[in-house]
């Protein structure tokens, strides 16, 4: 056992790629990231101020009612800083670090899911772009405005016919030497902000770009309100998130000179990627408020209401979903603090952690809203209590951003493409082409990645070495699934998304393992293990529920019925799902 701390193989400083090679990156998770301490008092007083004003004068229930948020709550936002908080200080914004725009996320995802939209939708996405990939002199131009809140910005990304395939946009960009501009033709739908937003990033094709490239024609433009020909729709009628704005946005030969050309012509794809990316963790941060306030809300109701002379907060089925509601919460705090202090650390290329955020917060929020509504009874039911507006506002985040099948795929590919590199150099020094290789083992794979694989993980308090092993040894498990898997199937899994599923579901729960594990430790070294005691009974119970969702899928990597013959629709679940395809739906109905 050395205490030795290793280096961090360049290629897989990301944490959540490095599981697919059986590796936990010690040195990455642990200690548990820290604010810095300068910071943590602006936050901590920034945050105080939002909640005096959101006490003051933010009222969800009217913001539902209303459909929109007023307008003197917008000003009062801008006046407040906090559509710059992402904004760096040399154009009028607080320059927040990763970390700290979450916890601001948090506390507006515990206020208001609509203020969510608002703010996460300007600078989450809406001006993330430029913030990238903006010049010198874009940024002054515009950035200013948008810290102050002056003008709002909005993605414009999505289009009837391109939801998840983003790449088919049909929006086209013809470049016109004679003014040096671009003609914007197409429209775009579902923009969040769009109904008051002043700025947009816009994603078209570049008609003049390589054709047989669909990803390497689209661009990224600036495009402002007052241009002639952009034309914004009526407010769409939706199911939840009311007090946002969601409309469709027509570009009818709208001219935009070049210098609004956002990053290089042809890279606005990787763009759209990037900024979707970076914008998860914060995601989850607002998921994490959600939580928060439900299990407040439901905490209150059950200690107070009684039911057979007993209050229903001590019936164990109750206790049961409190204890499920504070563990996965605690889970998603860790997930999103872990993520967001990497990529304060430096961590540049954190998709999956991102996506891991996003996948396990959106999920973890929906189920905590069922768990306190169904504990609140028929008042849960009812629109003068906050669960049925919770549950109508979190559902959509399983929606956008990605939709969580399609994260499920980006961790699942991104992490096997990481050892497939590795399988192919195993194949080329062994001489062996890869469909020849058969199961690959372990000791191979990491004798010629140059390093060995960790048995234990030496940071963790000793209260949770049991469970710091029970991780690695899955960690282990699971990287011999994906490498099992990708031998077998070569590129093949592409077509195999039950069982992409299954590795990134483990991947989410390994990482949330580990980012539990971390955190509980910091706990136990500053306050001692009796302090930390309750924290400790978290990360016990997290880790052991992970464990059998874990032993689940990995049973079932092994051991499936995907596909009883070789074709995609063979399987049992793909024939049971092709009987309601033909135009019936169900189709066994009993009378
Ligand atoms: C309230 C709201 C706000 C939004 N705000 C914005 C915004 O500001 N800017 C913007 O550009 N867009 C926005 N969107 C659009 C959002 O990003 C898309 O809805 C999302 O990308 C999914 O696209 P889609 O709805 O067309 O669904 P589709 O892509 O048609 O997907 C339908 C279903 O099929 C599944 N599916 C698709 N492909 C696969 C696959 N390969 N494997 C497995 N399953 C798959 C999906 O997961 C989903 O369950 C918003 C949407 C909503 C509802």
């Amino acid at each position: 056992m050395s205490a030795k701390p290793r280096p961090v193989p360049e290629s897989l400083a990301s944490p959540v790629k490095a599981l697919f090679a059986g590796e936990v990156l010690e040195e990455a998770l642990f200690p548990f990231p820290e604010p810095a301490p300068d910071e943590k008092e602006t936050v901590t007083a920034f945050v105080g101020t939002f909640r005096e004003f959101a006490r003051d004068h933010i009222d969800s229930a009217r913001i539902d009612r209303e459909k929109a948020i007023p307008p003197e709550v917008v000003r009062g936002l801008a006046d407040l800083g906090i559509f710059g908080i992402a904004v760096p200080e040399e154009y009028g914004g607080y320059s927040f670090s990763s970390s700290a725009y979450c916890r601001v996320m948090e506390e507006i995802g515990r206020t208001d899911a609509s203020l969510g939209i608002l703010v996460g939708g300007h600078q989450s996405i809406g001006l993330k772009a430029l913030l990238l990939y903006g010049t010198p002199e874009q940024k002054s131009r515009w950035l200013p405005q948008l810290a102050a809140g002056e003008k709002i910005a909005a993605f414009a990304l999505t289009e009837p016919e391109a939801g998840s395939d983003a790449a088919s946009i049909r929006t086209t960009a013809q470049y016109e030497p004679a003014d040096d501009s671009f003609v914007l033709e197409g429209s775009k739908h579902w923009i969040s902000n769009g109904g008051i937003a002043g700025f947009f990033t816009v994603f078209a094709k570049d008609v003049a770009l390589d054709a047989n490239d669909e990803h390497r024609r689209i661009t990224a433009f600036a495009v402002t309100r007052e241009l002639p020909g952009l034309e914004v729709g009526p407010e769409e009628k939706k199911l939840g998130l009311r007090g946002s704005s969601t409309v469709p946005i027509h570009l009818k030969g709208v001219r935009v000179p070049s210098a609004n050309v956002i990053g290089p012509r042809g890279s606005g794809f990787k763009i759209a990627v990037e900024v979707l990316n970076t914008g998860r963790t914060s995601l989850g941060a607002g998921c994490l408020g959600g939580s928060k306030a439900m299990i407040r809300e439901a905490a209150l109701h059950a200690t107070q209401r009684r039911q057979f002379g007993t209050r229903i907060a001590d019936f164990e089925m109750i206790r049961g979903k409190f204890a499920r509601m504070v563990v996965n919460t605690y889970a998603l705090e860790s997930l999103v603090y872990m993520t967001s202090g990497l990529v304060d650390r430096g961590l540049s290329d954190y998709a999956l952690e991102g996506a891991a955020c996003k996948v396990f917060g959106t999920e973890s929020v929906w189920n905590v809203i069922n768990d306190a509504l169904q504990v609140a009874g028929g008042n849960g039911f009812m629109e003068e209590y906050p669960y049925e507006r919770a549950l109508r506002d979190s559902r959509v985040n399983m929606i956008f951003e990605g939709t969580n099948e399609i994260l499920r795929v980006l961790v699942a590919l991104s992490g096997l493409r990481e050892i497939g590199s590795d399988l192919e150099e195993v194949a080329r020094a062994l001489k062996t082409p890869l469909s020849n290789l058969g199961i690959l083992s372990d000791y191979v794979g990491r004798k010629l990645r140059g390093y060995v694989a960790r048995e234990r993980i030496e940071s963790v308090a000793p209260e949770l070495a049991a469970e710091a092993d029970l991780v690695t040894r899955y960690v282990r498990s699971f990287a011999a699934a994906a490498g099992t898997f990708l031998s077998r199937f070569g590129k093949n899994v592409l077509e195999r998304e039950y069982q992409q599923e299954r590795l990134a579901s483990v991947a989410v729960d390994l990482y949330a393992s580990l980012a539990v594990l971390s955190r509980a430790t910091s706990s136990v070294r500053r306050n001692g293990p009796e302090k930390a005691a309750e924290e400790i009974r978290i990360a016990r119970a997290f880790v052991q529920t992970a464990k059998y969702r874990i032993v689940g899928e990995l049973k079932e990597m092994e051991k499936n019925r995907d596909r009883e013959r070789a074709a995609a629709r063979d399987g049992e679940r793909s024939v049971i799902a092709e009987s309601a395809y033909g135009g019936a739906g169900y189709r066994f109905d009993y009378w």
